[in-house]
């Protein structure tokens, strides 16, 4: 039997993707319940978009002031909390990076170990993860006398539909809280631009742009279709652009219906983010770079003449 609680990622009084998926990835489970965990200085809101998800037994949601800047050190204790008072048995994030912070403290302070990035659930405690950045695929058999916490990667599930009807309840926890850690300040780069991890369609940019002035022609063709902006490591680290930017392994692993990709070779650190990508389009000087072994359009050019031609083609 499992019962699973899943904790809600939000921003600005908004439910993330990343939640909706890992509903969809619970509904894998063939659970006998699923319910959500928001903690939010005022949650209602988030509650009820949460309960509007197809699967969903209950929502609970926990008004705390601490939760005005979501910190894993406070938040573990009470999601731990939550979890023996509810009895469950397994206990999901999204891999965030929210959720990658807060879900190893739910573990250890739950005593267990945790599995991260399932990709596929054939049993209640039998999954499948990647592994050696995503070249190989793990099949994990978790013991099923133990809590089991887990965060589900994005990339590999539809979002939850939204036709459920789930109960909402306010829940009180007497928790104790750390003080050792306190919030300081949020540094973010924002951006009008579709968001990098949950967009259908994404361009980016690598090394082979050149400079951070020479990105403004990978801006302005992935507004021409309505895009998400990226990049490869490369391009982060001589500073062209953000580094919540970077695609790949130690980046955002992403899932596009449409990626297009200009001046990155193709390092298997880089396609470890790409790789449930639909269509692939790869646009690189070099006829033997990498990215053509993957790429299901290949362009070999100059994109400083390949975009200009592309913008003018699509109109
Ligand atoms: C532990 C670890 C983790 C890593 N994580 C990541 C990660 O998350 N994401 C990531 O991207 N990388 C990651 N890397 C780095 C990775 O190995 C590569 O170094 C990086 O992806 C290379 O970026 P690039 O393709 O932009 O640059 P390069 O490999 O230098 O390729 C630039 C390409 O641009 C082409 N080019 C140049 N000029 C033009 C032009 N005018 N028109 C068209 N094409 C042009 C060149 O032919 C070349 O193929 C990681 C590495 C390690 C060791």
């Amino acid at each position: 039997m499992s019962t699973i609680l899943i904790i809600a990622d939000h921003r600005d009084g908004q439910l993330s993707t990343a939640t909706r998926k890992t509903v969809r990835c619970a509904a894998d489970f063939d659970a006998d319940a699923i319910d959500i965990l928001v903690l939010a200085e005022d949650g209602a809101e988030v509650a009820a978009q949460a309960a509007r998800l197809s699967g969903v037994r209950r929502v609970r949601y926990v008004n705390h002031p601490t939760h005005a800047h979501p910190m894993a050190a406070t938040a573990a204790p009470q999601i731990v909390a939550a979890v023996k008072a509810g009895d469950y048995s397994h206990v999901l994030g999204s891999n965030s990076s929210f959720g990658k912070d807060v879900m190893p403290r739910v573990a250890a302070l739950l005593g267990v170990a945790m599995v991260t990035d399932l990709m596929h659930v054939t049993g209640a405690y039998e999954f499948q993860r990647p592994t050696y950045a995503g070249n190989a695929v793990d099949t994990i058999v978790a013991p099923a006398d133990r809590i089991l916490v887990a965060t589900a990667r994005g990339a590999s599930f539809e979002p939850a539909a939204e036709d459920g009807d789930a109960e909402l309840e306010a829940l009180s926890l007497d928790v104790e809280l750390p003080t050792h850690t306190r919030f300081v300040s949020t540094d973010t780069h924002t951006s009008e631009r579709p968001d990098l991890g949950t967009a259908p369609r994404v361009v980016t940019g690598g090394r082979g742009v050149g400079s951070e002035e020479n990105f403004r022609v990978i801006y302005d063709f992935a507004d021409h279709i309505g895009a998400a902006v990226g990049a490869s490591r490369a391009a982060v680290d001589a500073g062209y652009v953000p580094n919540d930017m970077q695609v790949g392994q130690t980046g955002k692993i992403i899932a596009p219906e449409l990626y297009i990709c200009f001046g990155i070779s193709g390092a298997i650190q880089h396609l470890a983010g790409i790789k449930d990508a639909g269509t692939i389009v790869a646009v690189n000087k070099d006829e033997d770079a990498p990215i053509f072994e993957i790429a299901d359009y290949g362009l070999v050019g100059d994109l400083f003449e390949v975009i200009p031609a592309l913008t003018r083609a699509i109109g």
